[in-house]
């Protein structure tokens, strides 16, 4: 064992902190870099796990690269060797499956990686953007920070929670209620560096090395270690008018969820500027990390809506607007809702500034981790379904699989697929129109309730997908779960061949976020 690791420090050349398997004297070091290997047995135990906290492996050690030289040198070093190992980037391991792990490798742990200063928002003439250079472990609450600091300006695509890293997003696609306007992240980036799987530090972009640049987006890590991206950028809105209706009727929801996105192309004072909407299939919801919208100071009651369907959906919409529009804010989005048919008082309103709507979920994040309630297993399941089966997918799933406990948000909202790029590796279903439903459960083991236990919650979740599989719905898992090479090659479909084509050519020895599980893992050390 320390002889491997010896090996490992030495061929990589870094600098490294040790735990007690290694002396350092018998370390024959290069410090070619500022990154560090760490052997810690806390960093180690930490990158063994993640978000979900479902899946395990246990890494041979934890890199902390000073910068992309750093991640290019680890990479090379591990595709060179006659010994090759699994490497992972690690961003903030808010994945659910062990995606971002690296069973007896190297996590690349990207989000703390960061040393030099960040460059400052620029503007493309040839583009008429702006747009910023970020590292690709950098926290999406960072850029914000940073871009609205340095010009007043944000990224025009989101997701609903910060503490995400950007390589991390992009390498799924980033979604969120901005997404059937901007599309999704992945649609909002001009130029990426990418640490290919053969450890070559590669500029790319629509222009430049474009079939890695299309692979990365969406990649699932399998192509390279995004180290820098360049961000679309806009001015920043001051405030946001954040709005929730209720329906009972779910063909009157999804028609005005679908009417909303269909605006897309609309002036700016015509359409939404998010679109969202989740199932509220108990009042669970007052309590769950996506309801501080619906505070004390704003109650939401079943009773006060009449409401005896059992389930009630939830059509939520924001319009940004900057001081100078105050005046007119409240005219437009009475002409807005004034289109939609959902139930008689049932609107919900709030005013707040736009970082605040941004960053909704952390405040809701403290308040789960200051009961115990965050760091608990979440047995998640992201679909996208298409338009045309919503309906089925409700009638068999939100009206019968779940019965009457939803154990977490379930969000479903409509996309347009035509703001997604069919060249980046992501899949969704072919129809125009898609939704992401988002099942966030939370698995409480201690509750005494043997619903809200991680073992009835997957069974769910199986059982879900099973339906669709028998009901012949084409739904195509977000943040996908597949262990089988056959299970990814029916995920991925007609861009399968594409994708081990790609394979072959950036990752050859398959050493890249091997916690995806798509191809066999190499042998170990
Ligand atoms: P990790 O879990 O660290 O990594 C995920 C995958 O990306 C791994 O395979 C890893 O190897 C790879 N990876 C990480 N960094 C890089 C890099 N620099 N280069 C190449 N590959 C890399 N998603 C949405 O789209 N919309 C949402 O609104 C949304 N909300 C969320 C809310 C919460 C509370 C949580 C926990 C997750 C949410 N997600 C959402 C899912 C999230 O986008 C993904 O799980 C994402 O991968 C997490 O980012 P991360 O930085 O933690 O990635």
């Amino acid at each position: 064992m320390a002889h491997t690791l010896l090996l490992l420090f030495v061929i990589c050349g870094l600098t490294s902190t040790v735990g007690p398997t290694v002396e350092p004297d018998e370390m024959l070091l290069q410090p070619a870099g500022e990154g560090q290997l760490s052997l810690d047995p806390s960093e180690v135990a930490a990158a063994a796990v993640d978000f979900g906290g479902v899946a395990r492996a246990e890494p041979l050690a934890v890199m902390r690269p000073g910068g992309a030289g750093d991640v290019a040198r680890l990479v090379r070093a591990a595709y060179r060797s006659a010994r090759w190992f699994p490497v992972s980037a690690r961003g903030h391991g808010h994945s659910t499956n062990g995606q971002a792990l690296a069973s007896g490798g190297v996590v690349v742990q990207m989000s703390r990686g960061r040393i030099a200063p960040r460059p400052m928002p620029a503007y493309s003439p040839s583009t008429g953007e702006y747009y910023v250079d970020v590292w690709g472990g950098d926290l999406w609450v960072d850029v914000l920070n940073w871009t609205l600091a340095n010009g007043g300006l944000a990224p025009k695509s989101w997701t609903d929670y910060l503490y995400l890293s950007v390589g991390g997003t992009l390498s799924n696609a980033g979604v969120s209620g901005q997404a059937f306007h901007h599309g999704p992240q992945i649609s909002n980036v001009y130029e990426l560096d990418v640490v290919t799987g053969k450890g070559e530090l590669t500029t790319c972009s629509e222009e430049q090395n474009s079939e890695l640049f299309h692979g990365v987006l969406g990649g699932l890590g399998q192509f390279g270690i995004i180290t820098r991206a360049r961000i679309a950028l806009e001015t920043a809105p001051h405030r946001v008018r954040w709005i929730r209706v209720l329906y009972s009727d779910f063909a009157a929801f999804t028609r005005d969820q679908e009417l909303l996105v269909s605006l897309h192309g609309a002036h700016r004072s015509e359409r939404f500027d998010y679109v969202e909407g989740f199932v509220i299939v108990d009042e669970g919801l007052i309590n769950n990390w996506r309801s501080s919208f619906f505070s004390p100071k704003n109650p939401v009651k079943m009773s006060s809506v009449h409401a005896n369907a059992g389930l009630l959906y939830c059509l939520e919409m924001t319009k940004n607007y900057d001081d100078s529009a105050a005046d007119s804010i409240d005219e437009v989005v009475e002409a807005l809702l004034g289109q939609l048919g959902y139930m008689p008082a049932s609107v919900f309103t709030t005013d707040l500034p736009y970082v605040d709507f941004l960053d909704r979920v952390h405040k809701a994040e403290m308040r789960l981790r200051a009961k115990g309630l965050w760091a608990v297993p979440h047995p998640w399941l992201n679909l996208f379904v298409p338009a045309s089966r919503i309906a089925d997918f409700d009638r068999g799933v939100f009206r019968g699989i779940l019965g009457n406990k939803s154990s977490g948000p379930i969000l479903i909202y409509p996309m347009n697929r035509h703001k997604w790029d069919d060249r980046s590796s992501v899949v969704t279903p072919h129809e125009d129109t898609f939704y992401l439903v988002a099942f966030l459960r939370s698995a409480l083991p201690d509750s005494g309730d043997p619903t809200q236990s991680l073992e009835h919650l997957s069974r769910q979740n199986k059982k879900i997908l099973e339906f669709c599989d028998d009901a012949g719905i084409e739904i195509k898992q977000y943040l996908p779960d597949h262990r089988s090479r056959a299970e990814w090659a029916r995920h991925f479909g007609p861009k399968w061949g594409r994708f081990l084509r790609r394979k072959a050519q950036f990752d050859p020895k398959c050493m890249l976020a091997t916690g995806q599980g798509i191809l066999p893992p190499p042998s170990i050390l």
